[in-house]
């Protein structure tokens, strides 16, 4: 389960959060489900998800209150949310309001429909999970056939590796810390010792580096580890 996608519906309707919450695990994501709008605030805060999935009618704080806020909030604000309305709700005028949702459906709505527009959403902030290959300068990694190459020489990379390698790539970059690295590659619910992520860089970083030059991952001193 490490390293899955982390969806988070929001859904009064108890039937049709199952439906979805079922679906979406059925794709091998991990779901968390909220029934109400502060609720799903109060749980974007506690795990933030990957893609948002959120009703429009809520009680408490509406879909809409729920979007704007963390539309505006500066560590949610990039997190994709997909904006469900019933069709007596009016889509325009949903529309018209300016949330800054990334997506909407309209209900009644398939689930083969929803979970395609959920792939579209995750391969724009987790590449890794719904797409083929990730590619950084020399490196390229095939992800439906497991192998990792840099230029010509195709690489033997363990599975923690292949892990770190591939979140490394979703965002070149970015400086992970060694709990983010932790809860990217090893999953939240398990316990290891932060020192374990450095022997794994380590690892990596061998394996990346035999017969050439150029270490491509960065050591950031008191914060972590980046690609670049
Ligand atoms: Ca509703």
């Amino acid at each position: 389960m490490a390293g899955e996608p982390v969806v988070l519906v929001v859904e009064d309707e108890p039937a049709q959060r199952e439906v979805l919450a079922y679906n979406i695990r059925a794709e091998g994501f991990d779901v968390l489900t909220a029934s109400a709008g502060d609720e799903a605030l109060v749980a974007v805060r506690e795990t933030p998800p990957d893609v948002i999935v959120l009703d429009w009618m809520l009680p408490h704080v509406s879909g809409i209150e729920v979007c704007r806020q963390l539309k505006m909030g500066a560590d949610t604000s990039k997190i994709p949310i997909i904006m469900l309305s019933a069709r007596s709700e009016d889509t325009d005028k949903v529309r018209g309001l300016e949330t800054g949702a990334d997506d909407y459906i309209t209900k009644p709505y398939s689930v083969a429909e929803l979970l395609a527009r959920l792939r579209t959403q995750l391969r724009r902030v987790r590449p890794a999970t719904v797409g083929e290959r990730l590619e950084y300068e020399d490196i390229r990694v095939d992800l439906a056939e497991h192998r990792v190459y840099r230029g010509e020489a195709e690489l033997s990379l363990g599975p923690t590796e292949f892990r770190l390698l591939t979140a490394f790539m979703e965002r070149p970059g970015r400086v992970w810390s060694r709990e983010q690295l932790l809860d990217r590659v090893w999953g939240r619910d398990i316990y290891v010792d932060s020192r374990t992520v450095d022997v794994h860089v380590g690892r990596l970083r061998k394996a990346l580096n035999a017969g050439i030059a150029g270490d491509p991952i960065r050591t950031v001193r008191g914060a972590g580890y980046a690609l670049g």
